[in-house]
């Protein structure tokens, strides 16, 4: 759920943008094309953000049915509370199941527990006259008792596997949700997750901690030559290129639209370089080949910015570093990697890395 802790003023300016927005691009004034586009404006959902402007980007519609889906996939989240509360039914009612046969046989020990007693006093008598027939009264109870502990043992099975089955489909759901739906990659909700983690540990151990964040050059212009499916089979190919390309402990995740990032824990600013100068290499060498027309489309480049973590420093300012050497790596030519360190070099004036100043928010590549 998105919090709002906008002022009444930003408010009021998003609401009115949002509706002259959807007005110019023919939306429905509906409430919940009103919350896609008053979201895209405020910039709070960076993937939402990132969709809306690859659609604008290449002239979608924004018809009933694209909103529809836009809505489903940023905010609907009936799905998921579908789901959670049928696991949390399905487990309800699995475990009033075994409460009831261990209730049950609690009722049905004490008999048999009484029919041994009984058949204890008939011994004690010492009057064997029925003995054949008291035998027969243990044997059937024995038997009954034997009959409840098979069944509680059947319940017992059934509830454990089916425990297991429902943790599966909460896992699954949780991978889901981390799981970029294009390239199957770690999203930025696992990027965020992971670098705070590995920032902590960072921290805890005193080992370095680096970061790339990855650009496609001139990736509209490709989308406009080739089209935007083709555009989705890079993407794909770029994240597969980072999976092949960095170890266990790493993480290669979809940072937004044609950006990628990779987590490098335990690793300073010199190896990072020299992995990105690595994959950076590795791209420039692949051919993309069109799934649909069998034809080369050419060569894709990416720029890459590296930045390492500075003990204690907010992580914004940890990424904002990345994302300023990436901007001068697009700014020195494209298809290069540069570092933090050359962000001093390209501005000698200024104390970089700036850990004080929060950087404002620039403009992207020219
Ligand atoms: P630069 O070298 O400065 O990065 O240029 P660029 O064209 O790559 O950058 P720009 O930000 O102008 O455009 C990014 C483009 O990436 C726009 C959008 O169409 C495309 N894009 C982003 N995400 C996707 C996606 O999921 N699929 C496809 N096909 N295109 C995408
Ligand atoms: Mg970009
Ligand atoms: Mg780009």
């Amino acid at each position: 759920m998105i919090e709002y802790g906008t002022s009444p003023d930003r408010a009021q300016q998003l609401s009115n943008a949002a509706l002259a927005m959807m007005s110019e691009l023919g939306v429905i004034a509906h409430p919940n094309n009103f919350t896609i586009f008053f979201n895209y404006l405020s910039g709070e959902e960076p993937d939402l953000t990132q969709t809306i402007d690859i659609l604008r980007s290449n002239n979608r519609e924004f018809d009933e049915l694209q909103c529809r889906d836009l809505f489903t996939r940023f905010f609907d989240t009936v799905n998921e509370r579908e789901i959670v509360t049928r696991i949390t039914e399905d487990l309800r009612n699995q475990l009033s199941s075994v409460l009831e046969t261990v209730r049950n046989a609690g009722i049905d020990t004490c008999a048999y527990g009484e029919a041994l007693d009984h058949f204890c006093e008939y011994i004690g008598d010492k009057d064997f006259t029925n003995l054949e027939q008291a035998l027969k009264t243990l044997l059937g109870a024995t038997r009954d008792i034997e009959g409840v502990n098979r069944l509680l043992e059947t319940r017992l099975d059934n509830t454990s596997t089916e425990i297991s089955k429902l943790r599966r489909d909460l896992e699954d759901m949780k991978r889901e949700a981390m799981t970029d739906c294009l390239t199957g990659i770690a999203n930025r909700k696992a990027f965020d997750l992971r670098l705070r983690d590995c920032a902590m540990q960072s921290m805890e151990t005193g080992k370095p901690l680096s970061l790339l964040l990855i650009d496609i050059d001139h990736f509209k212009t490709f989308n406009d030559n080739h089209g935007h499916q083709a555009g989705d089979q890079v993407i794909r190919l770029m994240a597969q290129t980072l999976q092949q390309n960095v170890k266990g402990r790493d993480t290669a995740a979809r940072y937004g639209g044609e950006e990628f990032a990779v987590i490098l824990p335990m690793t300073g600013l010199g190896c990072a370089r020299q992995l990105a100068e690595h994959i950076r290499h590795n791209v420039e060498t692949r051919k993309v080949v069109s799934r649909i027309r069998h034809e080369e489309l050419g060569k894709v480049t990416v720029s890459i910015g590296v930045s390492t973590f500075a003990y204690g420093e907010p992580l914004g300012r940890f990424i904002e570093r990345a994302d300023q050497a990436l901007y001068l790596a697009k700014a020195k030519g494209r298809n290069r990697v540069a570092t933090e360190r050359q962000i001093a070099d390209a501005h000698p004036t200024a104390q970089t890395p700036d850990i004080t100043t929060p950087q404002p928010k620039k403009q992207r590549y020219a």
